[in-house]
């Protein structure tokens, strides 16, 4: 198990804010006392479908989600933006693969506050292991999910760095520290297992 009060002032240290939970549900409660009345966008997120947290925060709150019907552009057009990661290093870079783009933007412009919610599986000792991570476990795993024909697809073993049609890796955002132009970035660390 990481050493997550070291993560969280790595994290701190490079302009996050960071909430660690026990259970996916106490972090679900702690968004909903902190985020009521808000617009809120999220991204494709199995960790946020698994957290149950589009029903819960849609009670007090505006939510739009391509996964619910909403358009790309109306979940871009709100003043908090929810997504999950693909990897987090234990020194504090963040990592995410997007195949459409609207998931790692919103993560980097447009939104008063951005949450990303993550389960300690996602956890890498270096930034070197967190995009290996994110390439090679996350990303299959996706690609299987949504039944893509890539080569990775079939077992979800590793990244092929394939040119198939299908391939859902078309951007790989990392993140040193909270880009300027989002006021306010916060990771809700649950200790579980969320997502891939
Ligand atoms: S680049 Fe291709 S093979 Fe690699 S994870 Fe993405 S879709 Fe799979």
């Amino acid at each position: 198990m990481a050493d997550l009060e070291q993560l969280q002032r790595k994290l701190t240290e490079r302009g996050y804010r960071c909430s660690v939970f026990e259970t996916a549900p106490e972090a679900v409660d702690y968004l909903k006392g902190s985020l009521s009345g808000k617009t809120i966008g999220f991204g494709g997120s199995i960790t946020a479908r698994e957290m149950g947290l589009y029903e819960a925060l849609s009670q007090s709150n505006t939510c739009r989600w391509h996964w619910d019907g909403a358009s790309l552009a109306d979940a871009a057009d709100t003043q908090v933006y929810i997504s999950s990661l693909n990897a987090v290093a234990e020194t504090g870079e963040l990592v995410n693969i997007d195949g459409a783009g609207n998931r790692v933007a919103s993560g980097l412009y447009g939104h008063e506050k951005v949450i990303f919610v993550v389960g300690t599986n996602k956890i890498a000792p270096d930034l070197e292991q967190a995009i290996w991570r994110a390439r090679n476990i996350a990303a299959p795993k996706n690609a299987q999910r949504l039944g893509k024909q890539t080569p990775c697809a079939a077992k979800a073993d590793r990244c092929y760095d394939c040119s198939s049609p299908d391939r859902i890796c078309g951007a790989m955002v990392l993140y040193w520290k909270r880009p300027t132009c989002i006021p306010e970035m916060e990771l809700v660390l649950v200790k579980e297992d969320l997502g891939y």
